[in-house]
């Protein structure tokens, strides 16, 4: 057990702007009370917004999931069909995104989230056309949508450079990237529950590279496949190293792994 003093001294650390070792954020993520943590967190938080700091706000978004057919396979996958399984695979037409984009907006949302697979002929022409579509028809929405995986699947299918393929998606009409894909970073546990997908480094390469372009993202976390507490905290250092070269995420998403119809069936990685 850490003495109380220690861990409030690397908790002030952290709510005055400084930076914590993976060791010592180990040891805060075992140890500190939730309180403390939840303290030292609202300081920066109040610190980041200050003037703001008293208002929390929210949005009305509508996730729009223009096909489930995808090359990726990844084991945690609920969603994904193959392209040879015609039964289950299938994909929305134009018309179809269009009205879904027109409820959203008649409910009062105002930002849209185009979130699918990894389609063998979707390429960046596919992204351009739907985004320049959705803009010309309802320009009050917001897309925040995609992320690095799928910009480095639609540079592949295109034959584009990735920076090619983010500059032309956000010309036609994307604002900002979700941190879809993030998964789990670290190596062990990437390769064990998605291992076609690209590596941590690219991942974050390529939205360094998205928020270098001056387009902004958030950054996600898939949490219990089994992955260790030392893999989520060096999850967390990779992300925050992007961070501190370009202030580009604008939001950290952690969500838990889903155990039902996928190759992992409710089974986590050997750790
Ligand atoms: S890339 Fe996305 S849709 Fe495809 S298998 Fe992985 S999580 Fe599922």
């Amino acid at each position: 057990m850490t003495e109380k003093a220690d861990l409030q001294s690397v908790l002030d650390r952290a709510a005055a702007g400084g930076r914590i070792t993976p060791e010592e954020a180990l040891v805060l993520y075992r140890d500190a009370p939730l309180h403390a943590l939840g303290a030292a967190a609202d300081a920066v938080r109040r610190r980041t917004y200050a003037g703001t700091e008293h208002i929390a706000t929210y949005i009305i978004e509508r996730n729009i999931n223009y096909t489930n057919v995808c090359v990726t396979a990844c084991k945690f996958c609920a969603f994904y069909a193959a392209p040879k399984d015609t039964d289950k695979g299938w994909t929305r037409d134009l018309d179809d995104i269009l009205r879904r984009c027109a409820e959203t907006v008649e409910l009062g949302g105002t930002q849209i989230m185009f979130q699918g697979g990894h389609h063998p002929d979707y390429g960046v022409e596919y992204y351009e056309k739907h985004f320049k579509a959705i803009k010309d028809a309802f320009p009050q929405l917001v897309i925040h949508s995609l992320g690095a995986s799928e910009v480095e699947h639609m540079a592949r299918i295109s034959g584009v450079s990735v920076e090619e393929a983010i500059t032309r998606i956000h010309e036609a009409g994307l604002d900002s990237f979700a941190g879809a894909g993030a998964e789990l970073l670290p190596e062990r546990p990437r390769k064990a529950i998605a291992p076609l997908k690209e590596s941590g480094e690219r991942w974050l390469e390529i939205m360094e590279t998205a928020h270098t372009l001056g387009v902004e993202s958030t950054s996600t976390m898939l949490m219990g496949t089994g992955e260790t507490n030392a893999e989520r905290i060096e999850h967390l250092r990779m992300i925050r190293d992007v961070q501190d070269r370009t202030g580009g995420f604008r939001a950290f998403i952690p969500y838990t792994y889903q155990p039902e119809n996928n190759h992992l069936k409710g089974r986590t990685q050997a750790t």
